[in-house]
């Protein structure tokens, strides 16, 4: 029987830290009991309150562990069919599969080239999140290891031989695989290795009906950390990833109240980059794909770290003074927003620009220059305050000012209020920084 809030509270710590992102304790169970929090958002629950607590107030999508020794990766626990109810929790990761017909100085440059496949965007690193290696070869086992050495990231052993499986899962055993997949040929053999190992296992089914029977099965053979597996059958596909989500979160249909994974199987590469970010969109935990061109996995990944950003909190960076390159006291002074995307289309344009410059950066809560202006967030009289306080003007012996094109208003206003002598009015568009910072000092 569901726990009311008031259940849920007295096994908290009421302490009311707010580290679980609430105000109270008792906020935080009333949103346990209606399913939109896990109790493991908790970080300072006791083992007795968890233990009380698990079976009734156990989130609908279980959270699933993949990987060990420092290497993990996590999916499940969402909570909500559309982010806008509150957040996506636990985005999507992307798995590059290592096929078993490579030999293994091929198969070790594969997992090498996608440990470097990294890509920086507004601030965060993007990166593969999964390996996912066939181990049907001659030697299960000693393919494993060699993934397992090479690889930075939580392995996924691909097969559907149990021997083969059992081999490689008892050579890298720590490092918690996760085996893919059981189907209703092998789910009883496979459920028995995942439990004695005490490793995660993929499950999949012709249907849904057949999925969710599997999954049941596997739990019975003790089988606890699974993941729904689907392959890529377009619109098919994002059906069943919807409706096995809608079961989970609003029937609490245990047997299909797992995480999932989506195998793209695409004819072409392109095709493959736009179904996996179709898929990472709609509900996949993980995609599992082919290709490892940048041009292939950058768009999935940025679909990701989009659809995953939580849209109650804006992008921001601490508002502070950067230094773009090695500026001096001859170097440019400019001011931007702590919005994220504003911050890093400015810094990104002045290093392209090649002229080292320091950006003093306004908080103004996570908006965009007009945004700010028209919400308050911003005045030039903030502005004078921040770059008083970061004491930029110990930093050059100039008293030149930049100040975004979209803010011409506050150039009268700064100089008649600050050391600044000379406040320069700069372009309305990022673009346009290069251009204009070449003609520095002479603007
Ligand atoms: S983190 Fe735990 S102890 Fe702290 S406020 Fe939230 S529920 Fe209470």
């Amino acid at each position: 029987m569901a726990l009311t809030g008031m259940q849920i509270y007295k096994s908290l710590p009421k302490t009311n830290c707010k580290d679980c992102g609430l105000p109270t304790c008792m906020a935080f169970a009333m949103q346990v009991a209606a399913k939109q929090r896990a109790l493991t958002d908790c970080p300072h629950i006791s083992e007795e309150g968890k233990e009380a607590l698990s079976d009734a107030s156990a989130p609908p999508i279980r959270l699933v562990k993949i990987g060990g020794n420092g290497k993990t990766f996590e999916i499940g626990q969402e909570t909500v069919m559309f982010r806008h109810e509150e957040k996506f929790h636990r985005p999507t990761g992307v798995a590059v599969r290592v096929p078993a017909s490579l030999s293994d100085a091929d198969a070790g440059a594969l997992i090498e080239r996608a440990n470097k496949s990294t890509f920086t965007r507004v601030g965060k690193e993007l990166r593969i999140a999964l390996c996912a290696v066939e181990v049907e070869t001659s030697d299960p086992a000693a393919r494993a290891k060699l993934a397992a050495d090479k690889s930075e990231v939580p392995l996924i052993l691909v097969g559907g031989k149990a021997d083969a499986l059992k081999a490689a899962v008892e050579a890298i055993k720590d490092l918690k695989p996760l085996i893919y997949k059981a189907d209703a040929s092998n789910v009883e053999a496979l459920a028995e290795l995942a439990a004695a190992a005490k490793v995660p296992l993929a499950v999949g089914g012709k249907d849904l009906e057949e999925l969710a029977d599997l999954t049941g099965k596997a739990k019975d053979k003790g089988a606890e950390d699974l993941v729904l597996s689907f392959t890529a059958n377009g619109g098919q596909t994002i059906r069943d990833l919807t409706v096995a989500r809608r079961a989970a979160l609003r029937k609490q249909f245990r047997p299909l109240g797992y995480p999932s994974l989506v195998e793209v199987q695409a004819s072409s590469p392109d095709l493959e980059g736009i179904l996996g970010g179709v898929f990472a969109a709609k509900y996949a935990g993980i995609v599992l794909i082919n290709g490892v061109e940048p041009w292939e996995l950058l768009p999935i990944m940025v679909t990701v770290q989009d659809v995953y950003t939580d849209p109650q909190v804006p992008n921001t960076v601490e508002a502070k003074l950067y230094e773009i390159g090695s500026p001096n006291e001859n170097s440019p002074v400019m001011f931007t927003t702590n919005f994220s995307l504003t911050y890093f289309s400015v810094a990104g344009e002045v290093e392209r620009s090649k002229v080292p410059a320091y950006i003093s950066v306004v908080d103004t809560e996570g908006l965009g220059v007009l945004n700010a202006y028209a919400g308050d967030k911003i005045s030039a009289e903030k502005v004078v305050k921040t770059v008083t306080e970061q004491k930029v003007s110990d930093k050059v012996k100039h008293r030149k000012f930049i100040i975004p094109g979209l803010l011409p208003i506050f150039r009268a206003e700064i100089e008649d209020t600050s050391e600044w002598e000379e406040v320069i009015i700069g372009p309305e568009s990022a673009r346009e920084i290069p251009a204009f910072l070449q003609k520095w000092p002479n603007l």
